[in-house]
């Protein structure tokens, strides 16, 4: 456990020092200046931001990247933004979490048996990486990843983080299946003797305020993810 805890610490003081993507330092720097009027009194984090949750977990989500004004704002994974309130009421309706809200890093939130990460660590212009982006913070992942030793099942957030996982998979020492399965909600990949892979519908507002992501439907992925943990 102790172990754990400095390998993910380690990687949280190195990944918040990386300026590798000089478009994404530039931007989440810009917005942290800037600020939205609502936030105007706040010190934006500004900087990337690291994965959340408990060290012995094992199930991990992987999300596309911090919101402009949510992670990068709060310095935590979904925290501070629409996104964030629908992931963390799921996950304490799941029984992951100890309360169903997300506002600050110091708000009390605690993750069990659930980490909260994404494939891209610093905030991208209209939430949107570059595919070399996405690859520069690969390695990043990975070694995130490979910290969990008793990791069952990953819940990709959104395609990006479907196909990147995938991807990644072989760097992992997991499989994945040829031809690679397509992104849908609720879609179960095996990944060899590695862990399960669940694919969901990501909690932006642009899915769930057009109801192509219902809180129902985000519910499945859990229940889901919770079945494949006791199997
Ligand atoms: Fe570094 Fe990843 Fe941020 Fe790029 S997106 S600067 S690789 S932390």
């Amino acid at each position: 456990m102790a172990e754990r805890d400095q390998t993910l610490g380690d990687l949280a003081a190195a990944l918040v020092e990386c300026r590798k993507c000089e478009r994404l330092v530039s931007w989440r720097e810009k917005v942290a200046t800037e600020k939205r009027a609502a936030y105007r009194e706040e010190t934006y984090w500004g900087r990337p931001v690291p994965g959340f949750g408990d060290p012995e977990a094992r199930l991990v989500l992987v999300g596309l990247a911090p919101a402009a004004h949510g992670a990068n704002r709060t310095g935590r994974m979904f925290t501070g933004d629409r996104s964030g309130d629908w992931l963390y009421r799921a996950l304490h309706r799941a029984g992951f979490a100890n309360q169903a809200s997300s506002a600050a890093r110091d708000d009390g939130l605690k993750l069990r048996d659930c980490w909260v990460t994404a494939s891209v660590r610093c905030a991208p212009p209209r939430n949107s990486p570059l595919a070399t982006e996405t690859a520069n913070c690969s390695d990043w992942l990975v070694n995130e990843l490979s910290a969990f030793k008793g990791l069952r099942v990953l819940v990709a957030l959104g395609g990006l983080s479907h196909t990147n996982l995938l991807r990644l998979a072989p760097r992992l020492g997991w499989s994945a299946p040829r031809p690679r399965p397509a992104f849908g909600h609720a879609v179960v990949t095996a990944l060899g003797d590695g862990p399960v892979l669940v694919s969901s519908y990501h909690p932006s507002q642009q899915n769930t305020f057009t109801s192509r992501l219902t809180e129902d439907m985000f519910d499945r992925v859990f229940v889901l993810a919770r079945r494949l943990l006791e199997e």
